[in-house]
């Protein structure tokens, strides 16, 4: 096996992939460097339910092996909202919908902050599902999750999505604070993606 399409488009999932898999040998493709585009639906109820029906859904089409990640966070004042819906937070019915001015990230982290401004507790975990799906061989699944709080305001300039928010357990910077390596090391991708190649290490053989 020398390559693996990771089913997103999303640059800042890809560019950590892309870090996590350099010591394997493993090409990394994406979505966007596919010839014909077809679109899975990420309609579950939970990550366990995306990430199958994304990876089987596209190595099926393209017969090639996939690993699709789904990933959130959950808060635990907010009942684990945003969960599956984290990506579009800012337009799902829970209280006011957010008006994109910037972009879907900081309208995602405006909605949040929001919705916890007086909240006390702020103990939320990012949790990622990874499936690896090869038309050929069985499939494996791994997950990872990473705990910490909601900070008061957003800080730093790394990493994507919820991360300037995020505080990881143990630390005072925010997740966009940190430097790739060290975030991959502790994140909830870092951990379930690091699980799949240690597995899929067995099945095939990787210079890891
Ligand atoms: P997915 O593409 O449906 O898995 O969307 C995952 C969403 O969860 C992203 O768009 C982010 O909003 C959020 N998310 C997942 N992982 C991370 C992370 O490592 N840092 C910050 N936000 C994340």
């Amino acid at each position: 096996m020398d390559k693996i399409l990771i089913a997103t488009t999303n640059k800042g999932k890809l560019r950590e992939f892309r870090q996590i898999f350099a010591q394997t040998g493993i090409q990394i493709l994406s979505l966007d460097d596919m010839p014909e585009r077809v679109d899975v639906e990420e309609d579950g109820k939970t990550f366990m339910e995306n990430a199958v029906k994304k990876a089987e859904g596209y190595g099926k089409f393209y017969k090639i092996p996939v690993i699709a990640e789904d990933s959130g966070l959950e808060v635990e004042a907010l009942d684990g909202y945003p969960g599956v819906y984290s990506a579009r937070f800012y337009e799902i019915d829970f209280g006011e919908k957010e008006p994109v001015k910037k972009d879907k990230d900081t309208a995602n982290i405006n909605k949040l902050l929001r919705l916890l401004a007086n909240v006390k507790k702020r103990e939320a975990r990012f949790v990622s599902v990874a499936v690896f799906y090869n038309p050929y061989e069985e499939g494996l699944i791994a997950e990872g999750e990473c705990r910490g709080k909601i900070a008061l305001q957003p800080r730093g300039e790394k990493g994507f999505g919820y991360d300037p928010i995020f505080v990881p357990e143990g630390y005072t910077k925010t997740m966009a604070e940190l430097e790739p390596e060290e975030k991959n090391r502790i994140s909830h991708r870092g951990k379930a993606v690091k699980k799949l190649i240690s597995m899929l290490s067995k099945v095939y053989s990787l210079p890891i």
